[in-house]
């Protein structure tokens, strides 16, 4: 009896994973879909400048309609392209389409691109990037590449090199979701970025919670000692914004300003100011 329960909770577990990986092996083959038939497109959620008091910049954030499923999130759906080298194609997409979109807006307003450890570890990653440039013209100054810790995780060398590639041409890196991984600190003091992103997780509690504003507080101070700017990510009410203000934080990025939004809604979205927070 026992041995049959078992052999039928092993039967369970198999046939779980056998739907799972099917699930899987379907969402890889419509990814490459996606991306034959022009199913991705772009939000632009707009950065906004604290200290000149406008938007600075626009996030490019990658959205899927899927014909069957709707909108899909990235993050179920970037883990995937990453797995299956999909992200190689998708990566060069989000290139050519942000920079074409970004290349139109004022000389101070920046473009920020997500870019997948994968991608930016892959040897072709600097032709990308200075083709995106060229074709759309615009300015390596106003082009700001996104990237988070797990690229360190396959060695630190071909990293600190792309860095200083990057920053020779004049590109900005940031480095975003800062504070969960793993050894952040020991990042910075060999990396030169130019802008450290805080991770929404520290900024939710950083009006109510003691610990989260200290944390804000340190990461604020150690970025302006390292000469790195800020922004605050997910910035969703006034209590929050008031506090960043009073640390002193650059940016902030979050719903409280806008949330992410088509390219037809960017140029509204331009001269647009933040209500004074008490
Ligand atoms: P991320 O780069 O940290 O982007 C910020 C995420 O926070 C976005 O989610 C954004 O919509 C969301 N967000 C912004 N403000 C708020 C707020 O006030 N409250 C809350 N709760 N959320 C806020 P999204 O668009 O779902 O993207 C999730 C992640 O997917 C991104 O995190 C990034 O890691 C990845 N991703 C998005 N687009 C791309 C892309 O083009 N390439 C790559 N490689 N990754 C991308
Ligand atoms: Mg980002
Ligand atoms: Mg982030
Ligand atoms: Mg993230």
């Amino acid at each position: 009896r026992a041995k049959r329960d078992g052999r039928g909770v092993f039967r369970f577990f198999e046939e779980a994973l056998d739907i799972a990986a099917r699930q899987r092996r379907q969402l890889e083959l419509d990814l490459r879909e996606a991306l034959m038939t022009g199913q991705f497109r772009l939000n632009f959620q707009p950065i906004y400048n604290l200290k000149a008091d406008r938007v600075g910049g626009f996030e490019a954030l990658l959205r899927w309609n899927h014909p069957i499923r709707g909108e899909v999130s990235p993050v179920q759906f970037i883990p995937v392209a990453e797995e299956t080298g999909l992200i190689m194609g998708i990566g060069e997409w989000v290139f050519h389409e942000a920079c074409r979109v970004a290349a139109g807006w004022p000389d101070h307003v920046r473009i920020a691109i997500n870019v997948s450890p994968i991608q930016f570890r892959s040897p072709g990653f600097l032709a990308i990037v200075l083709q995106a440039l060229s074709r759309s013209g615009l300015p390596p100054a106003r082009l700001e590449i996104e990237i988070t810790e797990s690229v360190f995780l396959d060695g630190e060398d071909n990293v600190l090199n792309m860095l200083h590639q990057l920053r020779a041409m004049g590109v900005r890196v940031a480095l975003d979701d800062f504070g969960t991984g793993y050894s952040s600190l020991s990042y910075l003091r060999s990396f030169p970025f130019d802008k450290i992103k805080i991770d929404r997780s520290f900024i939710t509690g950083v009006a109510a919670d003691p610990s989260s504003a200290a944390i804000v507080r340190a990461i604020v101070d150690l970025a302006a000692a390292l000469h790195m700017e800020i922004t605050a990510e997910g910035v969703e009410d006034d209590s929050q914004l008031a506090c960043l203000r009073g640390e002193g934080c650059d940016n902030i990025q979050g719903y409280l300003f806008s949330r992410p939004v088509e390219i037809a809604a960017i140029q509204q979205l331009l001269p647009a100011k933040l209500a004074y927070a008490a």
